[in-house]
């Protein structure tokens, strides 16, 4: 495929960032053009080889895969770089109003493929590695993804600078190059074990460190006032600091020739303070020392949802933020820059809370460094930032102890206090000495130990507050931050989240995206709402019968995957029931379970003939945190479940339990488009959004679903006849609390749900040992905090309608065809596009 010349087109000039290089930037060399090799499959063959022996230092023909694989994103790298090199100029050039995305995750997924999209070079890579003799697919699997999130919230964060770049907002990612990302799940007897994720140990070919633009960030200390000609002023004395080094990465655009940048930093030894120790002569306590500055960006907390107070995580905290704030104040605004006019230059997201000590950080810096009046400071505070919230649970919410961060952090302390002392006083303005409020509204609690509220924290620094699915953001305004919604009326919004279709449709699901363009023409992948053509598709027979037969292929292929993975296998003409994300109770997961062993008794008694069962295979991926013990316990269920399932000659393979470890961003890829059934079952009122629904509507999987999240908005749109609702509403929930909840009461009264419990606490999935899952079975029935229980019946109800409705293999198509046609909504672009008008109202490209 020829490359349009927009792409690569030639830089004239590099112009350099730092200042102290004048001279540099002035010299002839410096103007001269930079250009992207070209793209004809022998220019490409070319760059490979040229990588191959240069950069990895051998002959094609001693080379290794990963030689190969290195050579390969080497070469892809260089296509892109040109672009690159000129869109970093451009955003600085361009002084327009900017967003910087501070998270401290970003699950990205592999690279390789989504760049070679991103720039079309698929084909003419997949040629010209073909004319070497070499299989590109070989050399996919040889990229180890970057696991530097959790979970839904990292991975939206993939999806925002996927969208930003595609639709050339100027922006910039900020993260945490974390040296160990999320741990590698590996099944031992069935449960749970951790191993360490060495995703750098073969090479990272996609980052550029530049270690001589790090950046000194200081900790600990204590702080002074001194008399800064009659004005009083404060400064921090920091006991101890290290240095953050930024790593580049290329984050290109869907086929608009632009490319964005992502910076994470790394902590690495300051010299000074190695040569100090060094020069007093103890060579270990140096050493000592270098291990514990890069101890900061060593691992990712495996915690999803329930945040543990831990220095080590505060100070990754504080590191990437002081390090993202410095880096824009220093490269990216003139040195002359007017800061009263910081407004107008930039935005910084803060994606939930991790990110927000950069609210004092940044008073700090205005306050104490460049000397700004408070007033004026908070002022502009007030505008540079805006919060997005993405938990309802209460034990999500983050909260520093104030004796952790006044040791840490003293100045920062001071400024929250002062932050909350005139926050207070507002309040008190408004409302009266209303103390009971006002208890509630200060940012510093003191129960049960003094501690800031995170949340509180950024929602008064925030010039908009938003939640990630219409139900999340309506139960934030009327149930978890009321009185600041009364108190900043307009303050709050909604952002429902998306998805980015570059990953997701066309690189996950190849060949629904041929089949989608055949039907539409191109330009879908990048408005995605047109998508909505394919409603009338879905009425033509022969459209639904390729779609079928695209779904048929998708699990085919994940089959292959799964068997050269894992040695796992999906039977043919089975229903693909499928339930991937972080395990916690409130997705219950225990729900599922209590599916798949009721159908199993069912079988086994006698009751249900085997002949009458709907084969369905039922595909778990889940990592649970290692040190959340229900969690694991339930893994470990589901696995000694599938193990006595799938082996019972009774089921006659009928009932399958599959469960892969290690669920990442690379085997959703796989596992989605394969999917017929969706399973999004949360409490209502627990799960703010999700974003794996909305993957799987996409790729043309029906939902069984809760009331919850964005399900209601994908129900909303795909339609009640192409969505299997259950459970209780949120109100329901809320008032089934209220009369008080006894699970055992359901226990009671519902046969099936009875059968199952007890078949579990028999022992009949541990080898006849009651023990083994007996806390799982006293958790249900005596504390069962997300009303598992409650909601059996009617998702029981709702799975035999399921499998009524795929009975009809032919309505099946044409819904999961509409559900398709109706959830371009759910495109992470559309995120955007609600940010921008919204909240950032910064120019829509550069
Ligand atoms: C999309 C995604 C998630 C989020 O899934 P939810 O069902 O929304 O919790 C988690 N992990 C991975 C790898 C994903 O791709």
């Amino acid at each position: 495929m020829p490359h349009e010349e927009a792409d690569l087109a030639p830089v004239d000039s590099v112009a350099p960032a730092a200042s102290g290089r004048t001279q540099i930037a002035d010299h002839p060399l410096a103007l001269a053009p930079v250009s992207a090799p070209a793209s004809s499959v022998d220019g490409f063959v070319r760059e490979f080889l040229k990588n191959l022996n240069f950069t990895q230092g051998v002959p094609l023909s001693a080379s290794s895969p990963n030689d190969r694989y290195l050579a390969l994103a080497h070469t892809v790298r260089d296509y892109l770089m040109a672009r690159w090199l000129e869109d970093q100029r451009g955003q600085r050039e361009a002084q327009s109003k900017g967003v910087a995305y501070l998270s401290a995750e970003y699950l990205l997924g592999r690279q390789l493929d989504n760049n070679l999209l991103a720039s079309r070079l698929t084909d003419v890579a997949t040629e010209a590695l073909a004319k070497c003799g070499i299989d590109i697919d070989d050399l996919r699997q040889q990229e180890v993804e970057p696991g530097l999130g959790n979970g839904g919230l990292g991975r939206l964060a993939a999806c925002f600078i996927d969208s930003l770049a595609t639709m050339s907002v100027p922006s910039i990612g900020y993260g945490i190059r974390y040296e160990y990302g999320i741990f590698r799940q590996t099944f031992v007897d069935g449960q749970q074990v951790e191993q360490p994720d060495a995703w750098l140990s073969l090479g990272s070919p996609w980052e550029f460190p530049h270690p001589e633009a790090a950046q000194t960030i200081s900790f600990a200390g204590h702080t002074e006032t001194y008399d800064d000609d009659g004005v009083e002023r404060s400064r921090w004395i920091p006991a101890w600091n290290v240095q953050a080094v930024p790593y580049n990465y290329m984050v290109p655009g869907y086929h608009n020739g632009r490319v964005n940048t992502l910076r994470l930093w790394r902590s690495v030894a300051t010299n000074a303070f190695d040569l100090r120790i060094f020069n007093s002569g103890d060579y270990e306590e140096a050493v000592r020392a270098q291990i514990f500055a890069e101890n900061i960006s060593k691992v990712l907390y495996p915690e999803d949802s329930t945040p543990q107070g831990k220095e080590l995580r505060l100070q990754q905290q504080y590191f990437f933020v002081a390090a993202s704030i410095r880096d824009f104040l220093t490269n990216v605004l003139a040195e002359d820059f007017d800061l009263e006019k910081l407004p107008e230059r930039i935005i910084f997201q803060l994606n939930d809370t991790h990110p927000v000590i950069a609210v004092p950080e940044f008073m700090r810096v205005l306050v104490d460094e460049k000397k700004m009046d408070w007033d004026a400071a908070w002022a502009i505070t007030q505008q540079c930032f805006a919060y997005t919230c993405h938990t309802l649970l209460p034990e999500a919410l983050e909260v520093w102890s104030v004796d952790l961060l006044g040791r840490l952090l003293p100045r920062h302390l001071e400024i929250i206090y002062r932050i909350n002392d005139e926050f207070l006083l507002a309040v008190r303005e408004r409302f009266g000495d209303d103390e009971m409020r006002i208890r509630n509204m200060s940012i510093v609690s003191d129960f049960p130990e003094r501690s800031v509220r995170m949340a509180y924290l950024a929602t008064v620094a925030g010039a908009k507050v938003n939640g990630v699915a219409e139900l999340h953001s309506q139960l934030l305004r009327d149930k978890v931050l009321p009185d600041f919604n009364e108190f900043y009326p307009g303050k709050f919004t909604n952002v429902t989240n998306g998805v980015t279709p570059r990953r997701f449709i066309r690189l996950a699901n190849p060949q629904l995206a041929d089949l989608i363009t055949e039907a539409l023409g191109a330009g879908w992948t990048v408005d995605l709402e047109r998508l909505r053509g394919l409603e009338s598709f879905a009425e033509d027979p022969e459209f639904r019968a390729r779609f079928a037969e695209v779904k048929a292929a998708n699990k085919r292929t994940l089959n292959t995957v799964l068997l050269a993975r894992d040695g796992l296998s999906v039977p043919d003409g089975h229903m693909l029931d499928v339930m991937v994300k972080r395990l916690h109770e409130y997705k219950r997961q225990m729900l599922k379970v209590l599916h798949i062993v009721t159908s199993y008794e069912g079988i086994i008694s006698g009751r249900v003939d085997v002949k009458d069962v709907t084969p369905r295979t039922f595909i778990f991926g889940a990592k649970a945190a290692p040190g959340y013990v229900m969690a694991k316990r339930i893994i470990h269920l589901i696995n000694a479940v599938g193990s006595v399932v799938n082996a019972d000659p009774r089921v006659e393979g009928r009932l399958n339990v599959v469960f892969p470890p290690n669920y990442n961003v690379t085997l959703a890829e796989r596992v989605i488009p394969a999917a017929d059934l969706s399973e999004q079952i949360s409490l209502a009122g627990k799960e703010a959004s999700g974003t794996g629904n909305m993957k799987f509507a996409l790729n043309g999987a029906l939902t069984i679903g809760t009331d919850d999240g964005a399900n209601v908005e994908i129900r909303e749109l795909v339609g009640d006849d192409n969505f299997f609702l259950f459970g209780m509403t949120e109100p329901e929930v809320e008032a089934l609390w209220a009369e008080g909840y006894r699970p055992s009461e359901f226990y009671q009264k519902d046969e099936d749900l009875r059968r199952a419990i007890d078949l579990i606490a028999s022992g009949a999935f541990s080898g006849g040992d009651r023990t083994t899952f007996e806390p799982v079975v006293s958790n249900l029935l005596y504390d069962d905090r997300f009303m598992v229980l409650a909601d059996y019946a009617s998702y029981i109800a709702e799975q035999g309608k399921v499998d009524a409705a795929y009975g009809d293999q032919d309505a099946w198509t044409r819904s999961a065809i509409l559900n398709v046609a109706r959830s371009g909504y759910f495109s992470s672009d559309r995120s955007m596009r609600d940010y921008i008008q919204r909240i950032w109202h910064t120019p829509p490209a550069y």
